[in-house]
């Protein structure tokens, strides 16, 4: 038995009956299972990060019916006696029960969510994770949770999915694609028929929409403009490559910049975030560290953009939270960097969904990624469409 297993709930809800009293109410049904059949379709969202699960139902027109979340469990062994017996964390002896753990809180927020009275609804599910995802594998290597290593997460998820009578199709994209979708459906990419989406935050990622349709790439990695390098005699990346974007205008990286500059802050923190506020009141050394990483997203946005005529760059993240200590010099290098007379038009502009993109975004790819219209037998409310 796995933990995973051993946390299941003894009261887990027993599979839908294919006949249910709702699906008697709605149009003919033409989908030979009854999950989700004969009421509006909703797909499970499930977005995993270094700090906390997150879950969700999301509907078509991307209003959340019901939510749930854990933090993720730590990849590392805990000391002695840091846990209460029984605690999730109280089994990460060793990477494979910290691994366990971990999935063990992913199966916890499903069991959650099952226990809604609209998980009759459930037709599909999207999972979004920290990368690097394997989309055509259904694995998953996240940089910020370790003991996750090529981890199963597809297959384990659909797994608890069927447990709790929900034996739908999932989908795995990287949490820059996720952004990328949830942008595209309801926030700043709304309308665009070709956008690169970005978060700027710990990290560096993103994701491509190309023709009106999201672009997860063969690996679900697409658009994952972080480590592109735009200065090819710049610092080593972690991932291998020199001068990455990631490096520059990441927040750390914003960070470590101001402090390489003698950056005398008026309090203790040193953070991005610091840094940002000092700009804001005119400090010449934060201002120059903000200017920098403007200038490396902007070689970056213009790069993909002379590739793939892009016609916006939506940014969002923490960096990006800044405001205009970004995006002032960002659209300043923009117009250097951005020459050639079918990319100058490139507009920079900010993200409007905030913290729930990863969810919201994790359902937007279920739905545009598993069109099957078999899934959606009886839903009234067919996909929007760019
Ligand atoms: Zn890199």
């Amino acid at each position: 038995m796995t933990a995973a297993d051993a946390l299941t709930p003894a009261d887990a809800p027993p599979p839908h009956p294919v006949t249910r009293t709702s699906a008697s109410a709605a149009p003919a049904t033409r989908g030979a299972s009854g999950h989700g059949a004969g009421s509006a379709a909703l797909s499970v969202a499930i977005d995993i990060g270094g700090t906390k699960i997150a879950g969700a139902l999301v509907d078509r027109r991307g209003t959340v019916h019901a939510t749930a979340r854990r933090p993720t469990p730590p990849s590392t062994a805990r000391r002695h006696g840091a846990a209460p017996a029984g605690a999730v964390g109280a089994a990460c002896a060793s990477p494979g029960a910290a691994a366990e753990a971990i999935m063990a809180a992913v199966t916890e927020v499903i069991a959650t969510l099952a226990r809604s009275p609209e998980w009759a609804r459930v037709t599909r599910c999207g999972l979004a994770s920290a990368g690097p995802v394997d989309a055509a594998r259904g694995t998953v290597s996240p940089v910020n949770i370790t003991a996750w290593r090529d981890f199963p997460v597809r297959t384990r998820t659909e797994a608890a999915l069927a447990r709790h009578g929900a034996p739908v199709p999932v989908v795995l994209v990287g949490d820059g694609v996720a952004m990328a979708a949830a942008e595209h459906w309801l926030g700043a990419a709304r309308g665009r028929r070709n956008a690169l989406c970005m978060v700027v935050s710990t990290g560096v990622g993103g994701g491509l929409i190309l023709d009106g349709r999201l672009c997860p790439g063969p690996t679900g990695n697409a658009g994952h403009i972080g480590h592109i390098s735009v200065e090819v005699d710049g610092p080593p990346c972690p991932c291998g490559s020199r001068g990455c974007v990631e490096a520059l205008a990441s927040g750390p990286a914003i960070a470590r910049r101001a402090a390489a500059m003698d950056w005398r802050p008026t309090g203790a923190d040193r953070s991005a975030a610091a840094v940002a506020a000092a700009a804001r009141d005119g400090d010449p050394v934060a201002l120059a560290a903000f200017d920098r990483a403007g200038r490396a997203l902007a070689a970056a946005i213009a790069g993909t953009a002379t590739l793939l005529e892009v016609e916006a760059a939506v940014i969002g993240g923490g960096v990006a939270a800044a405001g205009e200590v970004l995006f002032a010099p960002l659209r300043r290098h923009l117009a250097t960097y951005a020459a050639l007379s079918f990319v100058r038009g490139i507009e920079a502009v900010p993200a409007s969904l905030g913290t729930d993109a990863g969810l919201v975004g994790a359902a937007a790819a279920a739905f545009e990624l598993l069109p099957d219209p078999a899934l959606d037998a009886a839903d009234p409310a067919p996909p929007r469409r760019a």
